[in-house]
């Protein structure tokens, strides 16, 4: 088999056909996936055979078979979960990485792929209103760039209590105590979990899901000793933000390391009307958050910055005589995330922001966070619907009545396929949640949704 440009040339030609072509189905097609994992393990699966196939064609292949199985994401008309589109640039520029197969860790090794993340951090730094000479490490999501910024805070609060976690681990080593509100992300515990950290203590939270500063306070007065707090920028069901004037105030009282698990809410400081949102959460040490969210870059894209760059190098780094060390720039890619090998998935951020500029972005953020409240206030107009949060960000919940009536109105709406929206429960109730995060949704996709979920409501009632 070849291994020229030739076979390359028509297998990228094929990927970029079908490629196109799925793009091209988005706005059309039902939203939901038509056929099940299983159905296509069956197609897909059996014995591998001892001999191969040409590129194109497998290609071709895959393309033809997953196209049933896929659920379009990318469509302005996904509001499920929190997952973000994809935007012209960053998917275009994602091939790029591909192509150039560049290992990401070194800067020695590929100086484009330095030089562009580090200009795709400082722009993100200025954006999101974070400390500038911060370090900014490209992880693969939300999950690692909190564990990421709580790893650097594990290092400095051990650190800073006279113990070498390096040398003598964990075992043994002063405790610390971790804080988060009662209505974190879940995986800010996987994080916890990961560095060995133990279950955190849950403070109360408002109606809205915002962590109460007074609660704060009672329980980092409840003991001693190093402390780890998380606080959070976007709930996942009201989109509420955590006070974090007050919040930081208090931890700071007790002497705790700040983190903020901010993976879609960070955002809102680059849209100038929102950025009251966010006000404070600059004071913390560490922050995680997702480009392949509200940016609209492709996964796999986290990024965590770290304010303490000594305790995130500690943390992460690694010396050995094999790799070449940068000793005069900002530091090597590696020292600032957990793997050494990595694709550059800062590229797509680069690009993203270069193609939206600041006002981009903030038209972009902006636009969601309208989306949501028109979709709010469209299905607050609808007989036997309840729209349960206050709506600031991007995020509504709804509930239709019992949560049967809820259960089954979001089971009709997948079914449906106008719109996908999941389900969740949220302060007791089943609730349906409606997550605008993709550049597409506008106008057309917001009336597309209320119609939606007015028709699922109808059907659901026998009416
Ligand atoms: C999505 C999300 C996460 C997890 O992010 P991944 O990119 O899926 O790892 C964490 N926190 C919040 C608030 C989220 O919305």
């Amino acid at each position: 088999m070849s291994h020229g440009g030739e076979e390359y040339a028509k297998a990228l030609a094929a990927a970029a056909r079908h490629s196109t072509a799925w793009l091209q189905s988005l706005p059309g097609r039902p939203v939901r996936p038509e056929v099940a994992a299983h159905d296509l393990t069956e197609v897909l699966g059996g014995r591998l055979p001892r001999g191969g196939m040409p590129a194109e064609e497998v290609v071709d292949l895959l393309a033809a078979t997953a196209e049933p199985g896929l659920m379009a994401m990318s469509s302005g008309r996904f509001f499920g979960w929190v997952i973000g589109g994809t935007l012209p640039a960053a998917l275009a520029s994602d091939w790029l990485v591909s192509a150039w197969d560049q290992n990401a860790g070194l800067r020695y090794a590929t100086p484009a792929m330095a030089a562009i993340e580090e200009s795709a951090g400082t722009w993100l730094l200025e954006l999101l209103g974070l400390p500038a000479g911060s370090d900014v490490g490209f992880v693969t999501g939300a999950t690692m760039a909190n564990f990421t910024g709580m790893a650097a805070a594990r290092w400095r609060l051990l650190s800073d209590a006279g113990w070498d976690l390096d040398r003598d681990g964990l075992f043994g080593a002063p405790r610390i105590r971790c804080f988060v509100g009662r209505e974190r992300h879940d995986s800010v515990d996987l994080g916890l979990r990961y560095l060995g950290l133990g279950k955190p203590v849950a403070v109360a939270a408002d109606g809205q899901g915002r962590l109460i500063p007074d609660a704060l306070d009672a329980a980092l007065a409840g003991g001693s000793g190093p402390a780890l707090v998380c606080l959070q920028a976007g709930n996942l069901h009201s989109g509420a933000f955590d006070p974090f004037p007050e919040a930081v105030r208090v931890a700071r009282k007790h002497g705790a390391w700040v983190h903020v698990d901010g993976a879609f809410g960070l955002w809102a400081a680059a849209v100038p009307e929102l950025r009251g949102l966010t006000r404070g959460c600059e004071d913390a040490d560490s922050w995680g958050t997702d480009a392949h969210k509200t940016l609209n870059v492709p996964y796999d894209c986290g990024i965590a910055v770290v304010r303490d760059a000594s305790a995130l190098r500690s943390a992460m780094g690694l010396h050995t005589s094999f790799l070449v060390h940068d000793t005069e720039g900002p530091g090597d890619p590696f020292e600032k995330v957990p793997e050494l090998s990595r694709r550059a998935r800062g590229v797509p951020v680069w690009a993203a922001l270069k193609s939206l500029g600041s006002d981009g972005v903030a038209a972009q953020v902006r636009g969601m966070a309208a989306a949501a409240s028109d979709i709010a206030a469209g299905l607050s107009g609808l007989d036997g619907v309840e729209v349960l949060n206050d709506v600031g960000y991007t995020q509504v919940c709804v509930a239709f009545g019992d949560d049967a009536t809820t259960r089954a109105v979001t089971a009709q709406i997948i079914k449906d396929g106008k719109v996908w929206m999941s389900g969740s429960r949220w302060q007791d109730r089943d609730i349906l949640r409606v997550s605008v995060s993709n550049w597409h949704t506008a106008g057309d996709e917001v009336r597309t949704a209320v119609d939606a979920v007015s028709s699922a409501l109808s059907s659901v009632r026998g009416i």
